[in-house]
């Protein structure tokens, strides 16, 4: 079972304060859609506002068509993957799968059948007789994921559910969600603040900020060609250089010059941008040390970050501004060097002074 789920203009408040304001978004059938933003830009409200835990103050939500944000949380059909987990101490794994469907009655063999399979998926068949006092974080999540599977529901909403695992079972558990997600074909609603999680899971991408939808994309769309200044900087990491420029055209396209004068020819068409203070924005993957022909510009090594696959080398420029650049893993640089950089300028994007993209153009852009 699946379904498509429609969001118009929905607002939320709570007394005074406006958390969402006037959202719309459209979810496909079996799509893996990741609401991404900071903490408190609203996104668990959102979220449970589709489940039925928070009332909708203006606004409509349907699923395949048919309002649903009139109906009690029970007849939504939706299953919710907390980030506490919220399983019942007092009861086994099984008895916790079991339970919701217990109380729709469901046949006693069908709700065997589906603990069955749940628990073959999530390889936690031989916990079904522990309590959750008895397992660990990663289990107890998988619990709680089994939970929702087993009602069959249109929609599986999840709130952060890997915030509370550590680091490196944070990624297996990833994966698993990335493996599972193949095998259950159903909607999903995946809430976090972590852009890599987004990037990793999601279909698409719906960056929140400040009651406000940013931008929505694949996780492509939105690293390539990010629609704000928000979300060029809170989407990839190290996090997005910005340069104030002076613009100027050459055939058709915009060429930057940076503080110190290089001059860059960007991919975004001059048409395109109304005049005013613009910042250019390139990250740290087109800005390499140069070693032959480019503009380039130069600078002193201040902070030097080895990553092992690549360093990231924290330039200071001669009017005092920082870029980053990426070099090689093995890169020979040193905190103090003078080095010089070629930016890429068919890899930049431009802001204005709200913070609005112009971006390059896509065949440009490859
Ligand atoms: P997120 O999940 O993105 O971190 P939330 O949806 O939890 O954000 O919260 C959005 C905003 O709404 C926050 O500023 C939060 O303080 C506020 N908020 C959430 N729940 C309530 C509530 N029950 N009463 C008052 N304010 C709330
Ligand atoms: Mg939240």
């Amino acid at each position: 079972m699946t379904a498509s789920i429609e969001i118009q203009n929905v607002s939320k408040r709570y007394g005074a304060v406006t958390v969402l304001d006037g959202l719309s978004l459209s979810i496909k059938a079996n799509e893996f859609m990741v609401f991404l933003g900071p903490s408190g830009c609203g996104k668990s409200t959102l979220l449970r506002m589709i489940a039925g835990l928070e009332s909708v103050d203006e606004g409509t939500i349907s699923i395949n068509g048919e309002r649903i944000d009139t109906l009690p949380p029970g007849q939504r059909d939706i299953a919710m993957v907390f980030q506490s987990y919220a399983l019942y101490p007092h009861m086994t794994v099984a008895d916790n799968m079991a339970f919701g469907l217990r109380n729709i009655s469901l046949a006693p063999e069908i709700i065997s059948e589906r603990i069955a399979e749940a628990a073959r998926m999530l390889e936690i068949g031989h916990l079904l007789e522990r309590k959750p006092g008895q397992l660990s974080g990663g289990q107890r999540q998988r619990v709680a994921i089994g939970r929702a599977i087993v009602k069959e529901p249109k929609a599986f909403l999840f709130d952060e559910p890997l915030s509370n695992l550590d680091a490196a079972l944070r990624v297996r558990t990833r994966v698993e969600l990335a493996q599972l997600r193949n095998r259950v074909k159903s909607t999903m609603i995946f809430v976090t603040h972590d852009q890599i999680e987004a990037m990793t899971l999601a279909d698409r991408i719906v960056v929140m900020n400040n009651r406000k939808i940013e931008q929505i994309g694949t996780p492509m769309e939105i690293y390539s060609r990010p629609a704000s200044r928000f979300v060029a900087t809170f989407v990839g990491s190290p996090t997005m250089n910005f340069l104030s420029v002076t613009l100027k055209e050459t055939n058709g396209f915009l060429s930057a010059n940076l503080p110190d004068g290089t001059e860059l020819r960007t991919a975004i068409r001059a048409a395109s941008v109304k005049p005013g203070d613009h910042t250019l924005g390139i990250r740290a993957e087109a800005v390499k040390p140069a070693n032959g022909a480019g503009p380039t510009t130069s600078g002193t090594v201040d902070v030097l970050e080895r990553l092992g696959d690549r360093t990231l080398l924290y330039v200071r420029l001669k009017d005092g501004s920082v870029i980053v650049a990426e070099d090689a893993g093995s890169s020979r640089a040193a905190i103090g060097d003078e080095v010089a950089l070629v930016l890429d300028g068919q890899r930049s994007h431009l802001f204005d002074a709200e913070g609005r993209a112009f971006n390059p153009e896509e065949a440009e852009h490859g």
